[in-house]
């Protein structure tokens, strides 16, 4: 027997054409560089994002082409999440945070044809364009001011354009949408590339009640940037149902956060643990009354926040509480599109204390359908879910990647049995839910962004007094996590911090990747394999 349904590919174009049909009038703002808000309908923006897919088939690009974008978070860069697409081009949005050469070696392995950015990332886009030529980049004017000269301008781009005789490019459900890199804890980062299916999949699932809990009627603030895992896939969930979007640009700083909150009352935000702690502490402390901003900010009772990319703590949960917002964590990846669990109070924890809720809400959560999830012991066998064994998660699922852009499937990364191995260690209790416990992989997590420790440790190696360097993230308040480093000096030899620091910024590390700190140690503990023994080091320094 065969099915009787018809067999419609799943299609961000659907979405797209859903907005621009039912939610004409629906308000997406946006920050600009010098702080103004900058208004446009769904309506308008439906029109241009279809006019962008016209003007890049009008300079010849084809199905499965890579456009690249280096944006903030902006109406613009949501045109690029559906415009792309709709052109059969791939969308894959740059990193600003990386380091310049970093960012021109993934825009080469990527093979991107096109650039668009923001007149105000020029000066990064500068520092790499030797490493990359892009056949045109199109600059979007976000400050307003006049693109300069050589570049192509992206209003007047998508103003010649047809938007209205704009016709799809057909496409198979399993086309790829949009990619992003991942940072690799060792070599060079990897892409991860999205179909229509595994980002509408995804984004139907996420929108769902337990979840993001989307209704037409909400207000949603993407502090996450629009370059992190698909802004954890919300743009496409905020368009799906046509909710109003308020995008911060590049105004992150607590107290624009809050000027943009008290102006626009979100119901539901997004943003790493970082920036939601330091949005509190501001907040409560302008709550006395002798601050100079007392009585400037109002935080909107009843918002719900998600919260991810790193673990949140009980204690911000409980902060926020205090003031009526709903903490929602997430654990993911971006090889998981990205959300793979969700802390949510399930029905069994209904009558539980409230003590009970933010130590579950603390926790990553529960799997949410479609990801399949496993721990697996260093014995190979799964560990129970009983609150107590731990083992790695594994994951499985239509929005989890099954592989790297271009590069072999390794054992390191996935099982023989086609699971993704997270680098996750964490145990799951009888309710399903996972508390994260470690991690394998060696990286240290700052304000949402990755540091490579091998690749400090090496660029430490590589100063003429070290004989050896380890490199260790310690819990930070503000940031989750900062690196450590642990350096051992060849006899006779020494060199002092300031020294060490200039030296990894030689190495092209950005300023806020470099140690916080380090430790002058005789030697390293080894591990019986011989390799740095890390669990040692952090147990020696815990903070
Ligand atoms: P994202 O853009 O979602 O942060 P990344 O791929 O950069 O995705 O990072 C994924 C990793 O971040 C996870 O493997 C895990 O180590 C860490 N992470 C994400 N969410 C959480 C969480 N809620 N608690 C602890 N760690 C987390």
């Amino acid at each position: 027997m065969h099915t009787t349904m018809m067999d419609v590919p799943l299609s961000l174009n659907s979405l797209l054409e859903r907005a621009g049909q039912l939610f004409s009038s629906n308000e997406i703002v946006s920050r600009r560089p010098d702080k103004t808000l900058v208004r446009h309908t769904y309506g308008e923006w439906y029109r241009r994002t279809r006019s962008l897919a016209a003007a890049l088939k009008a300079l010849g690009i084809e199905k499965g082409d890579r456009v690249a974008t280096l944006c903030w978070n902006h109406h613009a860069h949501l045109e690029c999440y559906f415009g792309i697409p709709a052109a059969g081009a791939v969308m894959h949005t740059l990193n600003i945070r990386l380091a310049p050469d970093e960012i021109g070696w993934i825009a080469g392995d990527a093979r991107d044809r096109v650039l668009i950015v923001d007149d105000v990332l020029l000066p990064l886009y500068r520092q790499f364009a030797d490493l990359h030529r892009f056949e045109h980049v199109i600059v979007y004017a976000f400050s307003g001011q006049p693109v300069p000269e050589g570049f192509t301008d992206y209003d007047a781009l998508i103003g010649a354009a047809d938007g209205a005789a704009f016709r799809y490019v057909d496409h198979a459900e399993t086309d790829p949408v949009a990619m992003c890199y991942t940072s690799g804890t060792t070599g060079r980062p990897k892409g991860v590339a999205y179909s229509h299916r595994s980002t509408v999949l995804h984004t139907l699932v996420a929108s769902l009640g337990d979840f993001w809990g989307l209704k037409g009627s909400d207000v949603v603030l993407p502090v996450t940037p629009m370059f992190h895992a698909n802004c954890w896939g919300v743009p496409y969930g905020a368009v799906m149902m046509g909710t109003k979007l308020v995008f911060p640009g590049p105004h992150l700083h607590p107290e624009d956060l809050l000027d943009l909150i008290t102006a626009e009352q979100p119901t539901l935000s997004l943003g790493v643990p970082t920036i939601w702690m330091g949005l509190i502490q501001t907040f409560d402390a302008a709550l006395q009354a002798d601050h100079p901003h007392y009585g400037r900010w109002k935080l909107p009772r009843g918002m719900r926040s998600l919260v991810g990319g790193a673990a949140v703590p009980e204690s911000l949960i409980r902060a926020f509480d205090q003031h009526g917002i709903w903490l929602l964590q997430g654990w993911g990846m971006t090889e998981t599109s990205p959300l793979a669990t969700v802390s949510y109070p399930k029905a069994e924890l209904r009558n539980v204390s409230m003590d009970e809720r933010y130590r579950r809400a603390a926790m990553a959560g529960v799997p949410v359908p479609l990801v399949d999830l496993r721990l697996r012991g260093d014995d190979g066998q799964d560990a129970p879910w009983n609150g107590q064994a731990m083992g790695e998660i594994q994951v499985r699922g239509p929005f989890i990647t099954g592989s790297y852009h271009g590069v072999p499937v390794s054992e390191e990364k996935f099982t023989a049995d086609g699971w993704l191995r997270t680098g996750d260690v964490a145990a799951v209790d009888e309710l399903g839910f996972v508390r994260i416990t470690d991690r394998t992989k060696d990286l240290i997590k700052s304000g949402g962004e990755w540091i490579s420790s091998v690749d400090l440790e090496n660029a430490l190696m590589a100063h003429p007094a070290v004989a050896e360097a380890a490199v260790i993230a310690i819990p930070d308040e503000k940031w989750s996590e900062r690196p450590l480093a642990c350096v051992v000096f060849k006899k006779g030899q020494s060199a002092q911090p300031p020294e060490l620091s200039a030296h990894l910024m030689r190495h092209h590390f950005a300023k806020w990747q470099l140690p916080d700190r380090y430790e002058f140690i005789d030697a390293l503990p080894r591990t019986a394999t011989g390799k740095f023994w890390k669990l040692k080091l952090r147990e020696l320094y815990p903070h």
